[in-house]
This record gives C-alpha cells, structure tokens and sequence, in this order.
C-alpha cells in the first residue's frame, strides 16, 4: 500500500492562514531520508499545537505534517542500524517543525534521529511519555546530578504534559512532589500520580516583591518560565537546582540575581530536541525503569489524526490534562 493518511497543514498564500485536514499522501511524497517508518503512535505537545495553528516561528514551508515525536516499526532502511520490522521511536531532532513529522501513518527520517524502542515499553506506551515525558526525565537527571535538597520538589504546570509524567517520575523516585496548577480540579488527578502537596497558581502569580523568600523547595521543574519562575528562583533551598523546561507562561523573566549570589542557586536549561543518542538512550531506559505504567495510564487519554486540530489549540491554552496518545490507524 503506497497511499497513506496524514494531517497536512496549508498554508493560503494570500491571507496567510493556516488549516490543517487529513490527506492522502504517497510515499513518493515523502522527504528524501534513509529509513521509512510506518508509524502507530503519535502524541499532542505544546509545539505541535504552535504547529498546527500559525506555526510559531517554526515552519518555514507549506504543505506541512507536524508531529514531533512517534514510534512505530520500520519498514524500509538503508541504514545498516535499522532493518525492516525494527520497533523504534523518535523525538527531536526538528521532526514535525523543518522535517514532515509523525502525524502520518508513514514517516521517512534520518537515522541518527531514531532510537530503538526501549525494552519495557510498547509503542503506545513510548508515545504516552513522548517528548514532554522524555524531557521530565531529562529534568529529573539533571536535577539528581546536581543534587537535590532536603524540601519539596517543586512542579509547576503540574497538570500539564511535562508536569503529570515528572510528578509520577519523581513521586516514584520517593521525593516530596509540590504540584502547581491553575486547574484546582485536578487536584484529585495529581494527587493519584503522588504529588504531596498541590499549589495553587494564584500564589506563585504575583511578580517578585522580595528577591528572598523563605527556602521552600529542595529542586524544581519549571514548564512555565515568566513571572512564576522568577517567584520561585527567590524560594529554593540553598544550593538547590531549578530544571527550566519550558515557557507556558511567559519568555520573559523579571527576576534579580540574587538568589543565584546569596543562595547558591542553580539554573538548569533542558533541552530535548538535539539531545545526542547516548543521552536518549539512557533518559529512555531510566522512563522504562522509574515510571510506574499504572501512573503513566492514568495520565493518558486516546484520539485520532481528526482530532489534531481542536487539540493543537487545546494546549495553546493550557487545557490538556496529562498526555493524549494518537493512533494514526484509527
Ligand atoms: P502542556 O500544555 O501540556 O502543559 C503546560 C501547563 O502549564 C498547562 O497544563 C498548565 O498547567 C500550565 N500553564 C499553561 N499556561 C499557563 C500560564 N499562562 N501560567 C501558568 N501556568 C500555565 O504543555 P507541555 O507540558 O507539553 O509543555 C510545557 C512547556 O514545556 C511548553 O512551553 C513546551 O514548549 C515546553 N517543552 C520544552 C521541551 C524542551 O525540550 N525544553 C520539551 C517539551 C516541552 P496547570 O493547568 O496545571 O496550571
């Protein structure tokens, strides 16, 4: 079968909007690359919602596949680490912003880009982590090489992609796990992946009166950034590390120095998107061994390539719970 679905994003030249429909492609259609892949998972982070609406900033070219991570089984490799029927799985590297990415049932990608999927996890499961869960556990390494303190980790975004799998992963780890959120109704929720402690949004909102506060938070993850992480620079332990992953809330950050002078304070930037393969290799193996299935189930909820448009702005605006899973055969 040469013909396949996929989620194309178009771009009308002259007002300059964007819409997004399932199409039937050909593998002929496909970018040049070495190894074919016939995806089954694909999943829904913040980028592919910048993805599907304008862009972003991050497609330079129409028509476009987004998709920035999936796993599926190879089907042609001319590649010599990858053989037809292989199971492997992709974040990064670009996929789905300056290469068509996994909202395909059929995806071609260099090789350096895959790993292969790792034991422990199937397909569905690998993309129920996805990059938002590949990138808490790149934090969660990060924040253990530097050492974490004797409070609180603090999550914030708890409810979110990147929050929900860090608060399982660290729970489970059997550190004090702080979620914030903006959501109080998913309190319940939160508590069930093992957070202790549930902080209201509301009480990390306001912009840094004080550039100390009392030192609350042995670590943190932050998918937030802007004024929150600001705030929360001023509460952490001394000599405590700060994992900034991401920017839901803001780019900017009117914070002061003080807190990195006076209390020793680290600021980790993560990035997962050009992490080299030795790094992938192990974050993936550390999410098959700390992440309880059980958690990573309740986190997760089910849709199909039709479903893309309504969820890329679902995101956007900070309303997914957890991970959505999507099965392109569907
Ligand atoms: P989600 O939308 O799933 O989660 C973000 C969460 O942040 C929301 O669920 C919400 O949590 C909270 N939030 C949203 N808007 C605001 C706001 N205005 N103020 C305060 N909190 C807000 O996205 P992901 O978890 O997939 O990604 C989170 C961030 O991490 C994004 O910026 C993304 O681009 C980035 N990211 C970075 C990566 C990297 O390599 N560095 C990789 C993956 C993601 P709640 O409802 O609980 O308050």
């Amino acid at each position: 079968m040469s013909e396949f679905n996929a989620l194309v994003v178009s771009k009308d030249e002259e007002s300059g909007e964007t819409s997004a429909a399932v199409e039937t492609l050909t593998l002929a259609d496909l970018p040049e690359a070495e190894v074919t892949v016939a995806v089954e998972y694909t999943t829904v982070n913040y980028k592919d919602g910048l993805c599907l609406s304008s862009g972003g900033g991050l497609v330079r070219k129409y028509p476009h596949v987004p998709g920035i991570d999936f796993a599926g089984t190879v089907e042609a490799s001319s590649d010599a680490r990858y053989k037809a029927g292989d199971k492997v799985v992709l974040t990064g590297w670009r996929v789905g912003e300056a290469h068509w990415g996994g909202y395909a049932q059929k995806v071609r990608v260099k090789a350096d880009w895959l790993v292969p999927l790792p034991a422990g996890l199937d397909a569905r499961q690998a993309m129920a982590v996805g990059t938002a869960g590949l990138t808490a556990m790149l934090s969660v390494m990060a924040l253990e090489d530097h050492g974490i303190k004797s409070g609180p980790v603090l999550v914030t975004g708890a409810a979110g992609g990147v929050g929900s799998v860090a608060t399982a992963i660290l729970a489970n780890l059997g550190y004090d796990v702080a979620g914030v959120t903006g959501r109080p109704e998913t309190e319940s929720y939160l508590k069930s992946l093992g957070a202790k402690q549930i902080v209201a949004r509301e009480e990390l909102a306001e912009t840094v009166k004080r550039p100390l506060e009392g030192e609350t938070w042995g670590g943190c993850i932050d998918a937030v950034g802007g004024a929150m992480l600001a705030r929360v620079l001023g509460q952490m332990e001394y000599g405590a590390s700060v994992a900034s992953v991401g920017l839901a809330g803001g780019a900017g950050l009117p914070a002061t120095v003080i807190p990195f002078l006076l209390r020793g304070v680290n600021l980790l930037g993560i990035d997962s998107v050009m992490q080299p393969y030795e790094n992938r290799v192990r974050a993936w193996e550390r999410i098959a061994k700390d992440l309880p299935m059980d958690k990573l189930e309740a986190m997760v909820q089910s849709a199909t390539l039709a479903d893309l448009p309504q969820l890329g702005k679902d995101i956007l605006n900070g309303q997914v719970k957890g991970r959505v899973v999507v099965d392109v055969n569907a």
